[in-house]
């Protein structure tokens, strides 16, 4: 299903023009407007979803194989040396636009761009998160 108001499913859509990098039945992979690095894409998925909790789980196999082709494609012509993909999801971690999306963000040598800054993570901290989180 499509939302009437959303962008990126007027975009996956082709209702509004983008630089469509790939198309298929499920998605489209467009260049970011704001680019982080020379290739930056979104693969969209043309149903709406609104992040990675609502994702439908046949949408997020492709996704992925997906992200596999394209990463693999861009490796090719952009030589680049390394690659992040990259999903957020709600405002606290950095979506801005609440239509699933993945970053596909070919990296480079001279490219400094950290994507978190790591802490320390002491054994009573690693216990009692384990104990919280760990999927019966
Ligand atoms: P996020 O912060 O994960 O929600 O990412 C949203 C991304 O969408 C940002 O990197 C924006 O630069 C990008 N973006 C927003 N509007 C457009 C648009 N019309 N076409 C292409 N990319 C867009
Ligand atoms: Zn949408």
């Amino acid at each position: 299903m499509k939302k009437d108001d959303c962008i990126f499913c007027k975009i996956a859509n082709g209702e509004i023009p983008s630089s469509t990098l790939y198309e298929d039945a499920d998605f489209r992979v467009v260049l970011d407007i704001g680019p982080a690095t020379k290739g930056h894409a979104l693969i969209l998925p043309k149903e709406h979803f609104e992040n990675l909790y609502e994702l439908d789980d046949a949408v997020a196999s492709k996704a992925l194989v997906l992200a596999k082709k394209m990463a693999c494609r861009m490796k090719e012509v952009l030589h680049c040396t390394g690659f992040n993909l990259v999903q957020n999801n709600g405002a606290a971690a950095g979506q801005t636009v609440m239509h699933f999306h993945m970053h596909l963000i070919p990296r480079y040598d001279d490219n400094a761009l950290p994507l978190w800054k790591p802490q320390e993570l002491n054994p009573e901290d690693a216990a009692a998160l384990v104990s919280l989180i760990r999927q019966p």
